[in-house]
């Protein structure tokens, strides 16, 4: 395949772990069908630590996205409390990954609670509670450190307001937890409002987390982009997911230093079902989608997006997390169809 000018893309693919093989093949089987003008570099996570990254990830697969800057990522299983760096967190770090962006939309003919939800979490990504920066102090007492600094809360505020002007948003608002993290949440804050004052056009609210998740649940219709420290948008993310039927639908970027663009899922590995063929693999098909539009393969992405739309608006092939019997390769199949 290749672009109006005759070029093909190279792109960095990670299946990953548990369900990533099976959801990551379903994607390649629908950029087969729609054309899509890209040239796969598929790296799997190593079986030992490279010393040169810490981690199970290899420094060559780290040069692939650093030379690509784009790629599309499947789940990778964080083992608890073992002793090497989380792969994620690697490459958050190792690739300057410094915002994570999670539309979230209520799917027509999938009938949740709300069909209102429009809404796009953006999430600082390298820094805060979820760095992980934890040591013993003695034994017993452990501490952990949440480091916020200014330069990388005025990149995530910057690239909100930014994601909100260049998508026809309206609102910014930005999630904290500043009346008990004075300096931390506050700083956050403070730099989301010198932002916010380059934006006139975009207006800006500030909400408490333990409000905002109360609203989500109530009226999510509510909000428009929201912007957050690193843990919050994690566990917000999740909540908003349930909004709109589950994990198996929402799609994510990250955002990296020198123009990277990283998609994936929001989802993790998930080992009960893993290896079953019964992985919704909507999520990273999204979030391939989410890459086309980066690579402005737009033609490509409105069919891949507009397929998956019906496919689940028809009801026909659903997977079981969406209360269907159809399989991953059901659902896929459909898909290919519908294109
Ligand atoms: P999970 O997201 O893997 O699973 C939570 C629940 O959602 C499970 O019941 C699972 O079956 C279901 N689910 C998730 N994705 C689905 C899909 N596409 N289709 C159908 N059902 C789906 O969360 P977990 O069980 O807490 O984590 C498992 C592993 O994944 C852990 O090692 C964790 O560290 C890792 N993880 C990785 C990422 C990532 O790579 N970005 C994100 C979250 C968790």
């Amino acid at each position: 395949f290749s672009t109006a000018s005759g070029e093909t893309v190279r792109a960095t693919l990670f299946p990953g772990d548990g369900i990533g093989p099976e959801i990551a093949e379903s994607v390649k089987q629908v950029f087969n069908v729609a054309g899509v003008p890209i040239e796969w570099e598929e790296h799997y996570v190593g079986t030992e630590v490279d010393p040169r990254t810490e981690s199970f990830l290899t420094w060559e697969s780290l040069e692939s996205v650093r030379r690509n800057k784009v790629g599309l990522k499947g789940p990778m299983a964080t083992p608890i409390g073992k002793g090497h760096r989380s792969l994620n967190l690697t490459l958050r770090k190792e690739l300057g990954l410094y915002a994570n962006v999670r539309p979230c939309n209520s799917l027509p003919g999938y009938k949740t609670r709300y069909d209102d939800v429009n809404l796009v979490t953006i999430r600082e990504n390298t820094e805060g509670e979820y760095s992980g920066l934890e040591h013993q102090v003695v034994r017993g007492v452990v501490e952990s450190l949440k480091i916020i600094t200014r330069q990388a809360s005025l990149r995530v505020a910057e690239y909100a307001f930014h994601y909100a002007k260049t998508n026809g948003r309206e609102r910014v608002s930005a999630i904290h937890k500043a009346n008990i993290m004075r300096k931390t949440d506050g700083l956050f804050l403070k730099c989301c409002r010198e932002v916010a004052e380059k934006y006139p056009e975009i207006v800006y609210e500030e909400v408490i987390i333990d409000n905002c998740c109360m609203t989500l649940v109530k009226n999510p219709g509510l909000f428009d982009v929201l912007v957050m420290p690193n843990l919050y948008g994690d566990i917000i993310s999740d909540l908003c997911a349930g909004l709109i039927g589950g994990l198996g639908l929402t799609p994510s970027c990250n955002i990296g230093e020198g123009g990277i663009c990283l998609a994936e899922a929001v989802h993790g590995s998930a080992p009960d079902i893993a290896g079953k063929n019964l992985a919704n693999p909507t999520a990273l098909m999204l979030s391939a989608v989410m890459m086309l539009r980066h690579l402005q393969f737009n033609n490509q992405a409105d069919r891949i997006h507009n397929a998956i739309l019906q496919t689940i608006s028809e009801g026909k092939f659903r997977t079981a997390d969406l209360g269907g019997k159809a399989s991953t390769s059901d659902f896929t199949k459909a898909v290919c169809d519908h294109i």
